[in-house]
């Protein structure tokens, strides 16, 4: 039996964890968190009896504290309550489900206390890679990837030795908006950027595809989860999600992990790694498929990927201002107070007037992002 705690239970990746869960019947839930979802909170609490739940806010804690009175889970809150969920003794793995930034410190936390990380939430390492892959050494701890193209990666990678990497080959849908113009964009709704070809997803994850800022971020992410260096990064367009991302190794082979697009693969892989279990599903059906087609991403049109690059390029400080700045932009344009193209240039105007800070500890990457917000505010008027 192993056990898990899960940040941001309520979500894409939080919800598909417990599907996991319940279909292999072996794993204890000890902990669940929601930012303010306590109706669902509170069926998984009736569903999986774990010993506590988050809320980040305290009214909603004090009213999922008397939905579930007749229940021994202890409700917690704030940043308070998910850094104890983090921490808990008796949690093996914390599944980092959790949307934005806010995951940083709950990581650490679960880092220092001896959790194993199975890690969705990328604003973590991207901002704080070379905080977080040192300390897991030290703490010998496994980040076990859950983005699907990550762990396409680490599963393409098991058995082989990272020094023999030439290329990382992450794929990517292209999102919503594939194959229109900059002129096309202009007037795109919140509704139009929703709408996912392949993957139903979070709010902000969906937006992050359709601006392609969403492979920036996995280009950092993989950067930092296998210590290649950026050059050895290409990203590759393919359209239908098939294949999840590739491996070209020093000999010139190339390996890649494909399957219909399910996260449950890797969500359960990272939970049971390095065990595979049986999977229910769509399988491909290669007598349908005739073929797999391949294409460049079009950077010009598509800025969130050249964007993000720059930022790694630049280091430091500067990754955390790429996605404070992207944080607080889609949370704008959801909110329909800003144009989608604005987006780009909401991220390109914070990281032109950021003076890169060089290695910041924990302490200085949240008064950056504090800082990126507050520039945003005084020069954007909504
Ligand atoms: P989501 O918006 O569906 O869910 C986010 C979860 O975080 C919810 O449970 C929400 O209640 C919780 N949360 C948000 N703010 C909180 C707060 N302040 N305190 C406590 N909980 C809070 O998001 P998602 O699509 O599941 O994505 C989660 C993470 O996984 C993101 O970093 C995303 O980039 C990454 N990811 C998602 C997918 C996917 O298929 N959805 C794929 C790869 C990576
Ligand atoms: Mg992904």
């Amino acid at each position: 039996m192993k056990t898990i705690a899960i940040l941001g239970s309520t979500g894409s990746i939080g919800t598909q964890t417990l599907d996991v869960v319940r279909a292999n019947g072996d794993i204890q839930v000890c902990a669940v968190s929601a930012g303010s979802n306590i109706r669902m909170l509170e069926s998984q609490i009736r569903e999986f009896h774990p010993k506590l739940a988050a809320v980040w806010e305290e009214s909603y804690a004090r009213e999922l504290k008397d939905r579930v009175a007749d229940t021994p889970t202890k409700i917690v809150w704030g940043m308070d309550g998910l850094l104890e969920l983090a921490a808990m003794p008796e949690s093996e793995i914390l599944v980092t489900a959790i949307v934005g930034m806010i995951g940083i410190q709950p990581t650490i936390a679960a880092i220092k206390a001896g959790k194993d990380i199975a890690l969705a939430n990328k604003e973590t390492l991207v901002t704080a890679g070379h905080l977080i892959m040192p300390l897991a050494e030290k703490y010998k701890v496994r980040i076990l990837p859950v983005d699907s193209e990550h762990s396409a990666i680490f599963q393409c990678l098991h058995g082989e030795e990272s020094k023999t990497i030439e290329k990382l080959l992450i794929t990517a849908s292209g999102g919503p908006f594939r194959g229109r113009t900059r002129e096309e964009l202009k007037s795109v709704t919140v509704e139009d950027a929703l709408k996912h070809p392949n993957w139903s997803m979070g709010s902000k994850i969906t937006i992050d595809s359709a601006t392609m800022v969403n492979k920036g971020l996995e280009v950092m992410e993989a950067r930092w989860l296998f210590g290649v260096d950026l050059d050895q990064i290409q990203v590759v367009v393919q359209p239908k999600s098939i294949i999840h991302s590739m491996v070209e190794f020093q000999d010139g082979a190339v390996m890649a992990q494909l399957g219909t697009p399910d996260m449950k693969l890797p969500i359960q892989y990272a939970l049971y790694y390095p065990q595979r279990r049986f999977l229910a599903g769509d399988r491909l059906d290669f007598s349908a498929l005739t073929q797999i087609e391949f294409a460049n991403p079009d950077q010009e049109t598509f800025r969130g990927l050249p964007m993000a690059i720059e930022a790694a390029k630049a280091g430091g400080s500067m990754p955390t201002v790429f996605n404070a700045a992207n944080e607080r932009a889609v949370a704008l344009f959801l909110a329909r107070k800003i144009h989608f193209l604005d987006i780009y240039d909401i991220i390109a105007g914070a990281m032109e007037q950021h003076k890169v800070v060089q290695a910041p500890d924990l302490a200085k990457i949240l008064e950056v992002e504090a800082g990126t917000y507050e520039w945003i505010e005084s020069r954007w008027h909504f």
